[in-house]
């Protein structure tokens, strides 16, 4: 049986005070809820990854960065890289966020590099991939999809693939309030397992965690999960609250 995974993403959010008592309560709440087969990741903005880490190590969440560079280290000023996420004991990072792929013009040949460097430094990437809305209405999220997924960890070989969890993030989904139904992320999940199956066979696409996002929040989390090819959600502004993320971590454990 697959686990489930809750990962919230902070984005550009929180001041340091804040983000050390959202994590305090998320610390705090977490200890009630028995987390089964659950897993919980925190995607804080980079400043706050080490402050994080400390939380994580007591209290039995994940963190993961939200971004990495291509590179391990070198001359590229602002940039953060696996390795030094390795360093520092966080082995998870997001990969192809859409808010990445527009607003800094990352192209899958780009993120591929990206990939390649979160595996070399035993980084587990959470790969993003998901459609805007023209592509939606046009009827092309499945190429779209497809693509994305072909020019980047569909490249890997079987092992590497392995190891990665992939998000399915409509691009008109996400901060909108408006979350693909149902329907719409089981039948773009169970594309993309079958997809997978294809390529790397029925047992990597039977273990492949595919998480879904896009306004996924306390109150629409538990019919999405409910769906067979659903492994959990990566959680944006319902992250950036205890109450709400707590809420969508117990629907995820069952309780
Ligand atoms: C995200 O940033 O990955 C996301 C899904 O955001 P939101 O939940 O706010 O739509």
């Amino acid at each position: 049986m697959r686990i489930k995974i809750v990962a919230g993403n902070w984005k550009m959010n929180k001041t340091f005070q804040d983000a050390e008592e959202l994590l305090n309560e998320i610390a705090e709440g977490i200890q009630d809820i028995e987390l089964h087969n659950t897993e919980v990741v925190v995607c804080p903005p980079s400043p706050y990854l080490e402050l994080a880490n400390d939380f994580a190590d007591e209290n039995h969440f994940f963190v993961a960065a939200q971004n990495i560079s291509d590179k391990d280290s070198g001359a590229y000023t602002g940039e953060i890289s696996a390795m030094m996420l390795n360093s520092m004991g966080i082995n998870l990072t997001l990969i192809g966020h859409s808010e990445r792929r527009k607003y800094f013009s990352e192209s899958d040949e780009f993120l591929k590099n990206k990939v390649d460097a979160a595996l070399r430094n035993d980084v587990v990437p959470i790969f993003c991939c998901g459609e805007v809305l023209s592509e939606r209405e046009a009827g092309h999220h499945f190429d779209v999809v497809r693509k994305q997924l072909d020019e980047t960890i569909f490249l890997l070989p079987s092992e590497a693939f392995a190891t990665v969890i992939v998000a399915y993030e409509p691009v008109w989904a996400i901060g909108t309030g408006v979350n693909a139904t149902p329907q719409q992320a089981q039948e773009m999940h169970s594309a993309i397992r079958s997809w997978i199956g294809e390529k790397y066979g029925p047992a990597i696409a039977a273990d492949t965690k595919i998480l879904y996002g896009g306004s996924c929040n306390a109150k629409n989390a538990a019919e999405l999960f409910s769906q067979p090819d659903v492994d959990g959600g990566l959680i944006g502004g319902a992250s950036l609250n205890s109450a709400e993320f707590l809420e969508i971590i117990r629907i995820a454990a069952g309780q």
